[in-house]
């Protein structure tokens, strides 16, 4: 075993080794990327750049072009220019792109998923199982659509909006990307789309593929860079519809912003999503509805199910349970097969993270932490956790932490569970474990979330819309509903 092998089996407290798996596939990573701007890379007109790292070991990546004003005005202009000749191209010719784009991306899903994993941090088997298989599913799914908009929107005349502005955020990049692209190239749009600042990498190789495909020039431009890059998209003129998938606070900007204008606007925010655990639910797989629905991509998942909510006859054996699972998890190197938590996204995130662990310290919460050994010594770690005594009134049961840090409590009836639950500015999604059909009916129908995963959680469809309620946001993604959010007249 080389060094890093140890640390990795010693970060986890194991006392016999445990293979390591190093993924092999390297993907080819330039030291510079432009802007994609009509069909070409270009660097920032003011030559500005930013530095990406591997969060894993701090290493830098790749130096990229920060867009300022100047270049969105480009990137708009040019989506401008692209978005006549592509609505008025038939919905089957837009599908034959959607279509082979789907294909090359399962044809470098190797590639790319490696590289996901190098620039956000996320464990392999995340980015390579979960993460790819979905980006190219919704590509697939929605060239499926691009012909049958007359079938979806009877009676309507299917009109797109025209430039669509899109951010995303940097916990599923290339994902996030394609639910925003897929819908609005379907429907005759052309996008301007925004990487979040720390994993740019992996929409700017899709535009590479984009490239490969002839797509034609203009359709889509990848604008990097951080908000400043962000507002710029939102404030231009050209933009005809504005989706955003990022923190409530950005996204209450941005409605402030866009309202004056009369920009459709679809928000997909934050959340402190609630797991509830009946005492009849099959323990075992409630544990590891827990364990996906928290400490899935290190608790950076806008749905993560982050508040435990236990019916109270069983709290002792469930976090008994909950402990000796989380003591099993493998922190570290997000390259090897084998690791079930990977780095923190940026030092930033570590830091928002540390900060609050600590808030709920000092209110009186009482931090279960299995990990024994110590953490890598490059790069941004913080080991899975989770809370117990904590009071709704607790900052970690009202905060999104968007880490790998769990707060549970109890409860006795099912009127205490819905309060609990819904006792939070949040809407996004809600887990039920129980044995009774009617008792999840029941609960669903009261619960406020736009997603309720009844005995499972975190599962993903592109035929299934997902969206949030109060402080998540509005409009869905996915499905027919997602797409709603792409055609003129029934946006809204
Ligand atoms: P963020 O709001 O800081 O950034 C999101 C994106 O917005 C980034 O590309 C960023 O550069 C850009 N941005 C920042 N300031 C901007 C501004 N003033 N104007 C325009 N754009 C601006 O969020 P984040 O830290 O990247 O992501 C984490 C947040 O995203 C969490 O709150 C999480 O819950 C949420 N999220 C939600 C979903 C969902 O589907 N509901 C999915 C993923 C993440």
């Amino acid at each position: 075993m080389t060094d890093q092998d140890t640390a990795v089996a010693d970060v986890n407290g194991l006392d016999w080794d445990y293979s390591p798996a190093p993924e092999r596939t390297r993907p080819e990573i330039a030291s510079t990327y432009g802007l994609f701007i009509d069909g070409v890379f270009q660097p920032a007109q003011d030559e500005r750049t930013f530095v990406t790292t591997n969060p894993a070991t701090g290493a830098r990546l790749a130096r990229v072009a920060q867009a300022g004003a100047a270049d969105v005005d480009l990137a708009m202009q040019a989506a401008k220019n692209a978005a006549r000749p592509w609505a008025r191209l038939s919905g089957r010719q837009r599908g034959k792109y959607l279509f082979r784009l789907a294909r090359r991306i399962q044809e470098c899903a190797r590639e790319l998923a490696v590289l996901e994993t190098m620039d956000g941090g996320k464990p392999i088997k995340e980015s390579r199982d979960v993460d790819l298989p979905l980006v190219a599913a919704h590509f697939f799914y929605h060239a499926g659509w691009a012909d049958k908009l007359e079938w979806a929107f009877q009676g309507r005349p299917v009109k797109p909006h025209g430039v669509c502005g899109q951010i995303i955020p940097w916990n599923f990049p290339l994902l996030m990307a394609a639910w925003k692209l897929a819908p609005a190239l379907a429907c005759g749009n052309t996008v301007v789309l925004k990487p979040a600042e720390t994993t740019p990498l992996t929409a700017l190789h899709l535009a590479q593929l984009l490239q490969e495909i002839d797509l034609p020039p203009g359709v889509v431009n990848i604008v990097t860079g951080d908000g400043e890059t962000g507002a710029a998209v939102a404030a231009h003129p050209a933009l005809s519809k504005l989706a955003f998938t990022g923190s409530t606070e950005v996204g209450k900007a941005l409605m402030r912003q866009t309202a004056s204008r009369d920009i459709p606007l679809t928000l997909e925010l934050g959340g402190k999503s609630p797991h509830i655990i009946f005492a009849d639910a099959a323990m075992e797989q409630a544990i590891e509805g827990v364990v996906n629905g928290i400490w899935f991509n290190q608790g950076h998942v806008c749905c993560a199910g982050s508040r435990l909510l236990v019916e109270e006859s069983i709290l002792e054996p469930f976090v008994a349970a909950l402990r000796d699972r989380m003591a099993q998890l493998r922190v570290g190197d997000p390259l090897d097969k084998n690791t079930d938590i990977g780095a923190i996204n940026s030092r930033e995130q570590l830091e928002r993270i540390r900060t609050l662990v600590r808030l709920g310290q000092e209110e009186g919460a009482i931090l279960h932490d299995v990990q024994t050994g110590p953490l890598p010594g490059k790069g941004w770690w913080f080991p899975p956790c989770f809370f117990t005594g904590v009071q709704p009134s607790h900052v970690v049961a009202r905060e999104e932490i968007f880490g790998p840090v769990l707060s549970v409590m109890s409860f006795r009836t099912p009127e205490e569970a819905i309060r609990r639950a819904n006792s939070t500015p949040y809407g996004l999604a809600a887990g039920i474990w129980t044995d009774k059909g009617s008792k999840i009916f029941d609960m669903a129908q009261r619960l406020e979330a736009g997603v309720v995963w009844c005995n499972t959680y975190n599962q993903f469809d592109p035929a299934s819309p997902f969206g949030g309620v109060k402080e998540s946001g509005f409009g869905r993604e996915g499905g027919l509903h997602g797409l709603r959010a792409y055609v003129r007249g029934v946006d809204r």
